[in-house]
């Protein structure tokens, strides 16, 4: 093909239509550093001063976080980290764990095994429905519920409490490219006040969905729950979604990306609650919050974005971050059902 250059417009002509022609597409374009920044600054200022929404307080030591943690992180799939505001304060990533876990699961056992023990459907009730499960026996609902959720959970492979723990914190701290803890404080308030989430846990398992202790896979969801993270593990996290299952900042592989598009899909389904349409309506991204004040924001093949902010609105999603994370893709391009015409 001879060198191909910028300054050689044919030569660039003719390595995009032979990419195209062999069915390859060429990687999408990012948005440049000086946008990058002046969305994530603009959408900090904006609402910093939004005091609107309340921390969650079903679980008593979620009332007690400093409820002005206000931090996101944009990652370009080529690994780029951008920031504004608090990146450091460590809240629980709560249910944004769920998405991991899923991911963890698919890996180990394939993508067919999530849909048959637990389904892949919104279930149009709240996450913690007991109704949706009764509904169906069990099925007919996504790995992003806490019925689904404690059901993957129990899938995890591992010889007893200990190796299915690690497996899943080492996992989670290879997506965040650093060694993530428990909040030990968040876990033992959750522990002590996990009722419905024990019931729920042996309902999943009178239908034939848990095999096994059913109290020890609430007990390591609790736990999955209460990890630590703050702004920019959120946003590495979400980055290596959004680049097909490598980590951009560590270079490691973590899902197969062929498995990546089903992941990604639930999240878009029923990652943020009961607004799981609106969101997607609004924003076109993949998307998971957690009651912890978290939300991590998918754009396939170009950046992930996470942002902290405590206070949740009615459906239990964070106020501040719903809102940052909406303007900031939508001044970036972020939609990934955006589009233009194709030019004959
Ligand atoms: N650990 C929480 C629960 O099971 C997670 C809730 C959430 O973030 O949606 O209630």
């Amino acid at each position: 093909m001879g060198c191909v250059t910028g300054k050689n417009p044919l030569g660039l002509m003719v390595l995009v239509s032979s990419l195209l022609l062999s069915g390859l597409s060429l990687a999408s374009e990012l948005p440049s550093a000086e946008a990058i920044r002046s969305a994530l600054k603009q959408a900090h200022e904006r609402y910093q001063g939004l005091d609107d929404g309340a921390n969650a307080d079903y679980i008593p030591a979620l009332a007690k976080v400093d409820s002005d943690i206000f931090g996101i992180v944009l990652v370009t799939v080529d690994g780029k980290v951008y920031s504004v505001g608090d990146v450091k304060s460590e809240v629980s990533i709560q249910s944004i764990s769920k998405v991991f876990t899923m991911a963890l699961v698919t890996e180990e056992k394939g993508v067919d095994a999530l849909p048959k023990n637990v389904g892949v459907d919104a279930t149009g009730q709240v996450f913690n429905s007991i109704h949706a499960i009764e509904q169906h026996k069990g099925h007919e609902m996504n790995p992003l519920v806490n019925a689904g959720a404690i059901t993957t959970t129990s899938m995890v492979e591992g010889k007893g409490y200990n190796d299915i723990w690690n497996r899943i914190l080492r996992y989670y701290s290879d997506f965040a490219g650093r060694e993530l803890t428990v909040l030990e404080d968040i876990y033992h308030s959750e522990a002590e006040t996990n009722q419905r989430n024990q019931a729920i846990a042996h309902l999943m398992y009178a239908y034939g969905h848990i095999e096994g202790d059913p109290l020890q896979a609430t007990d390591i969801y609790t736990r999955q729950c209460s990890v630590g993270v703050n702004a920019r593990d959120l946003g590495i996290m979400a980055s290596t979604l959004a680049n097909a299952g490598v980590n951009p900042v560590t270079g490691k592989a973590l899902v197969d990306p062929e498995n990546m598009p089903e992941i990604l899909a639930v999240m878009a389904t029923a990652g943020l609650y009961d607004d799981a349409g609106k969101w997607l309506y609004r924003t076109g991204l993949p998307a998971k919050s957690g009651v912890g004040g978290g939300i991590v924001a998918v754009s396939p093949g170009k950046f992930g974005i996470a942002a902290i902010s405590p206070p949740l609105d009615e459906v239990g999603n964070s106020v501040r971050a719903q809102k940052a994370i909406a303007d900031i893709s939508a001044a970036l391009g972020g939609n990934p059902y955006q589009v233009m015409p194709y030019k004959k």
